[in-house]
């Protein structure tokens, strides 16, 4: 098949980060084809409500109160971040890549789509060796939910074992949704391998007694490194580049804040866009959040209850610079410093040689 110069970008993936990037590149004027099998977005995403300045004109979320937390949260109303993406400089291809080089992703039906940069925002599947952050939920009416989170609150981390449960450690998370109801999930935040659905939903229905509703399962890996610095092909972008923090897996605020300095960095080049993804301070922030996991991975249940209270004990800005200074090398070193300095010997330990 014949292949066809379509775009100066052509992105796989219409996930967050493939319709972040394409918007951004849209808007600074590059011609844009997104290749995306489908166009929804299943996931209940949130992020912290100070980060939804990164999100497009457009997005609607709700916010919600954090119990026990000053930083308010926010959780997407995903339509609403779709549209907001949308640009008339944007083409959608409803297909699948196959495989893809620097200029070139040849599509499952053979088509080879030809531009001046691929991106790869395919994001990333759980594997076996992985380390993974799984959860069960169950979206249930708000009042159902009213004896674990009053209207418009969070509950983000409750460490308190589900009754009959013991290792490893799993929390409840609980947030409003968009259409009124809330998703109550239990979550096991990093495991290698994640814990299974089937236990998972025992430890909710166990927390909370019998729930009806739809469903969400979710399993990512959090281990996905950044990619190496001479790295050639296609450039990936969002979970497909590293972008998933590994204490927490969390990935869409710098996913949107990232998406147009990329854009902007297109006339530059490959080298160009790939320094603005990576930077020498993200780099060694990253080698930092993954002493983090190493730690969490070697925490008891007790433990886990221990650390995260004394975490969320922290100074606001500590916790923030950790959880959301992507490129805040002093911000990250201090908050871990000050965390050490505050912990019981037995966690120190751990932190120090997990
Ligand atoms: C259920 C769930 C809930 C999460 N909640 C949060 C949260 O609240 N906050 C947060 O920050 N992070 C969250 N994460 C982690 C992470 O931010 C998400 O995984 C996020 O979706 C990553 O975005 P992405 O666009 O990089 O990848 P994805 O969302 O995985 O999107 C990749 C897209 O590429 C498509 N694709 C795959 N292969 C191909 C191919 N060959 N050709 C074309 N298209 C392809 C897929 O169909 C998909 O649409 C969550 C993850 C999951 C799984």
């Amino acid at each position: 098949m014949a292949d066809v110069l379509v775009a100066d970008v052509v992105i796989a993936g219409g996930g967050p980060a493939g319709w972040a990037l394409a918007r951004a590149c849209a808007r600074s004027g590059l011609r844009v084809t997104l290749v995306a099998p489908t166009n929804t977005w299943p996931a209940t995403y949130g992020m912290w409500l100070d980060e939804t300045s990164v999100l497009p004109a457009g997005a609607r979320w709700v916010p919600a109160r954090v119990r026990g937390l000053a930083r308010g949260y926010a959780v997407l109303d995903n339509e609403s971040v779709l549209a907001a993406c949308a640009h008339p400089g944007i083409e959608v291809v409803r297909a699948r890549v196959a495989a893809m080089t620097a200029t070139g992703a040849r599509l499952a039906h053979g088509e080879v789509l030809r531009a001046g940069m691929v991106f790869d925002a395919t994001g990333v599947l759980g594997a076996a060796n992985r380390v993974e952050q799984t959860a069960f939920g169950v979206v249930v009416p708000a009042e159902r939910a009213a004896s674990v989170v009053a209207p418009g609150e969070a509950v983000f981390m409750d460490w308190r074992r589900p009754p009959g449960f013991g290792e490893p450690a799993t929390f409840l998370y609980a947030v409003p949704r968009p259409d009124g109801r809330v998703l109550l999930e239990e979550t096991c935040l990093a495991r290698r391998p994640g814990l299974g659905f089937a236990e998972l939903r025992d430890r909710l229905h166990a927390r909370l007694g019998p729930l009806d509703g739809p469903v969400e399962r979710v399993r990512f890996p959090v281990d996905v490194p950044p990619p190496p610095l001479l790295a050639s092909g296609a450039i990936p972008f969002g979970a497909a580049a590293g972008f998933v923090h590994p204490a927490t897996g969390f990935s869409l605020a710098d996913t949107f804040r990232l998406a147009p300095a990329v854009a902007s960095a297109f006339r530059g080049g490959p080298a160009a866009v790939r320094r603005v993804l990576w930077p020498a301070p993200a780099r060694l922030v990253y080698r930092l959040r993954r002493r983090g996991l190493a730690t969490l991975l070697s925490l008891t249940a007790t433990e886990h209850e221990e650390f995260f209270d004394l975490f969320f004990a922290l100074p606001e800005r500590r916790q923030r610079a950790y959880l959301s200074g992507r490129t805040d090398l002093a911000g990250v070193t201090a908050a871990m410093a000050v965390l050490f300095a505050r912990a019981p010997a037995h966690l120190r330990r751990k932190m120090v040689t997990p």
